[in-house]
């Protein structure tokens, strides 16, 4: 039986206007002003309220084993909280073992996330280089629906790659028709700053930002992109939190580089002060990398996102409880870095983003969305309201308000990085392909009722024509 939404303002990312919903099976079947329905559908009403396109949090790590514990959201706890912020698909991270088989992680990923609420996707991690990563990426992309590839460029002694193997990687990417995405930190710097700040005595959890200087981001970010530019690969850059690793991004697109950036609702919120914090507990639990920036930071991301150049907004999802945190009592580095986010991340870009004037509503379901879908080949079958499109929609009262806490979330963990914020502005219905999970507070999420959403590669186009002429037309000199 269908459901129809009525009476609700749709919200796209390049349209607003007056308009029933009307969806079957699993797809959205009609749209305009008074659809008829058959009788027996059942109604939502959507008055004084936008329907928009369901969330995609583009960044989280469900069910990640990762600094010697694993994160408490699973990939049924984490897409419920999702959906009851009206995000509705995720793109989590399959991260092989160092030498590890990505074939096999994949089947791994795919087996933990057989129990989500919604639907979801994957980036793949290349993790370290050889000529097996690089078969395996051809039939990764070929054959299981993943067009993304992530490489990490901190996390030294752990899954940190060198210069040699990311550009073997971007060149692979380029070559099987999938986008490359950094973790964007200079991490034998970071390494460097860590030790120092130990040897100094500095252990607790301010050393984490003292370690992580905004340039570290920007360095980063700066050689990624160089990279991907000459050898002619288009460019994510996850989870950015330093002006200076915007700024590469803005000027990278300036240039004609075809390079996107992500950055996180966290970071568009909370500034590093919370290390400096005398509770220790409270401190460490903002562990993550890259960390929380110095005030002005973010204020910089809301620029970038207001002019177009940064294009997402994400979470990093990575929930540890706050006992987890204290393995690294003794040492910052043995913090597990992770916060969460994705239960808030709409509410917190719109009371932030819309409610102040930073970015029009259309422009918070692009960055929030329907970029993500465009950016990873998914689009319009997620991120859209279009007949045909999947039914993944959001019912969004911006005038309701919430006060967010870890006493009443539904995320696993027991803290949150927007405790106390209010927002103004809240999903109040989420349906998954057609299936109406949260209604009005009330969670009807299933396990294992999410899909995955395969993405084809990418057409030859999308390396971008000049750099890719530039390389396939070396010139010889005959002498
Ligand atoms: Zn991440």
């Amino acid at each position: 039986m269908g459901i129809v939404i009525r009476g609700g303002t749709v919200l796209t990312a390049d349209l607003t206007t007056r308009a029933d919903v009307y969806c079957d099976g699993g797809t959205i079947q009609a749209l305009g002003p008074d659809v008829e329905v058959p009788t027996g559908t059942e109604v939502i009403d959507a008055s004084g309220c936008y329907v928009m396109p369901g969330g995609i949090d583009p960044h989280t790590h469900m069910q990640l084993p990762f600094m010697g514990t694993r994160v408490v959201d699973d990939f049924f706890t984490g897409t419920v909280a999702g959906v009851t912020g009206g995000t509705t698909m995720i793109v989590d991270f399959v991260i092989p073992d160092k030498g590890g088989s990505l074939l096999d992680a994949v089947d791994t990923w795919q087996e933990r996330a057989s129990i989500s609420a919604t639907d979801f996707g994957f980036h793949v991690a290349i993790t370290g280089w050889s000529e097996a990563v690089s078969e395996e990426m051809g039939v990764v992309t070929a054959e299981r629906g993943i067009n993304s590839y992530k490489f990490f460029m901190a996390y030294k002694n752990a899954i940190m790659v060198s210069d040699e193997e990311l550009v073997a990687g971007f060149s692979r990417c380029r070559e099987i028709g999938a986008i490359a995405a950094v973790h964007a930190e200079h991490g034998e710097l970071v390494f460097h700053l860590q030790q120092e700040m130990l040897r100094r005595g500095i252990t607790g959890p301010e050393g984490h930002p003292q370690s992580r200087p905004a340039e570290v981001e920007g360095e980063a970010a700066a050689r990624a992109i160089s990279l991907a530019g000459v050898l002619g690969v288009p460019l994510y850059i996850v989870h950015i939190g330093a002006e200076q690793a915007a700024q590469a991004v803005t000027r990278a697109r300036l240039a004609g580089q075809r390079v996107f950036g992500e950055t996180l609702a966290g970071f568009l919120a909370v500034d590093d002060s919370v290390y400096y914090n005398e509770d220790w507990d409270f401190a460490a639990s903002h562990v993550m990398s890259p960390c929380f920036k110095p005030k002005g930071h973010p204020e910089a991301l809301w620029r970038a996102l207001q002019s177009g150049n940064l294009q997402t907004i994400g979470t990093d999802h990575c929930t540890f409880t706050v006992e987890q945190k204290r393995m690294g009592l003794e040492d910052f580095t043995k913090i597990p870095n992770g916060c969460g986010g994705i239960e808030d991340r709409m509410s917190i870009a719109w009371e932030l983003g819309v409610n102040t004037g930073r970015i029009t509503p259309n422009e918070f379901v692009a960055a929030t969305s329907t970029s993500a879908a465009r950016i990873f080949n998914m689009h319009p079958q997620k991120g859209a309201i279009r007949v045909g499109s999947d039914a993944d929609l959001v019912v969004f009262d911006p005038e309701k308000s919430k006060t967010i806490s870890a006493q009443s979330q539904y995320q696993e963990n027991d803290f949150n990085v927007f405790e106390g914020t209010t927002v103004k502005g809240v999903a109040v219905h989420s349906l998954s392909r057609g299936r109406h999970i949260w209604a009005d507070g009330d969670v009807r999420a299933e396990r294992g009722a999410g899909r995955f959403v395969y993405r084809e590669p990418y057409g030859p186009a999308y390396a971008g024509i000049d750099r890719r002429l530039a390389l396939s037309t070396p010139r010889k000199v005959e002498r």
